[in-house]
């Protein structure tokens, strides 16, 4: 698919894997409706930047995805702003680590939430749309805590394994009108997420930068180095391209053989 003329909405996309996937859809000829939480300022600042370097029409949507009322606007927003959504990325996730007798109801419900409800109230926002045009794609960030459990973080567990299942299911149901729906799963990726937690794991353990990267953060990832943001835009660009129509419905792993093990 060329992206010129085409138009995406990535979730999350004030930040982290979102901020580059949109990044790289606008440099590809899409326009983007960007959407998360943060400095309104700081949000415009990127907007600006991204409409600028690209030329394309970058907007953006502070729709909170726990709210289906606000995902449904928003979609109707990209769609009257931009005459279609064809590509869809649902990437907006929280992470809330606890042992489960102890996991907070509301942040059990958060993960939920975010990480797996706001797909599917996307998803039945644009599908109308690309279901009468016969062309989709519809990219849903998971991770490789979709195929493989780590202790304390049943929420979100629950959350990425639902996602590839919901993932499997539209993948079926659209199969025959030119629409595809994939997961990415990620293993480590260098966010600023990930790099915040470095000093303070340091500190609790009383350990190096360089063993709390390679002993405790890559433990689970064989490479022994964190996947890039823009290595996972560069897989949303494949899945939304023409060489890529047959794949639907897989969950393609991006996270350095840390689930061959
Ligand atoms: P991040 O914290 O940098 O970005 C998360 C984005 O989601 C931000 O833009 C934030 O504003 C937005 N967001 C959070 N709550 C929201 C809400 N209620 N409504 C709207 N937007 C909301 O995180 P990231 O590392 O870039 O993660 C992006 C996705 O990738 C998540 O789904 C995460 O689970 C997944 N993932 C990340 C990693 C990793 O190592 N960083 C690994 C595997 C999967």
């Amino acid at each position: 698919m060329s992206k010129q003329g085409k138009s995406a909405i990535v979730t999350g996309s004030t930040s982290g894997i979102g901020l580059a996937i949109a990044t790289a859809l606008a440099r590809e000829g899409c326009d983007v409706m960007l959407n998360g939480l943060g400095d309104a300022a700081e949000i415009e600042a990127t907007r600006a930047r991204l409409a600028a370097e690209t030329g394309r029409t970058i907007l953006f949507s502070p729709a909170n995805m726990m709210q289906p009322d606000e995902i449904t606007a928003m979609v109707g927003e990209a769609e009257g702003a931009f005459g279609k959504v064809d590509v869809l990325v649902s990437n907006a996730g929280i992470q809330h680590v606890s042992p489960v007798e102890d996991f907070p109801v509301d942040k059990w419900n958060a993960v939920i939430a975010i990480n797996l409800s706001a797909a599917f109230h996307l998803t039945r926002a644009v599908v109308p749309g690309m279901k009468a045009r016969k062309h989709g794609r519809i990219v849903n960030i998971a991770s490789a805590h979709s195929l493989v459990a780590s202790p304390f973080k049943s929420a979100y567990v629950a959350a990425k394994h639902g996602l590839a299942g919901f993932t499997k299911t539209i993948a079926l149901e659209l199969a025959t009108f030119g629409i595809t729906a994939n997961c990415i799963s990620p293993g480590y990726v260098w966010t600023p997420l990930v790099e915040r937690q470095i000093p303070d794991t340091m500190k609790a353990r009383n350990l190096t930068r360089e063993q709390v990267m390679n002993d405790v953060l890559l433990a689970a990832q064989p490479t022994k180095q964190f996947v890039q943001t823009d290595e996972v835009a560069a897989l949303v660009l494949y899945l939304c391209s023409d060489a890529a129509k047959n794949i639907t419905g897989a969950n393609n792993v991006i996270d350095g053989g840390w689930t061959a093990a």
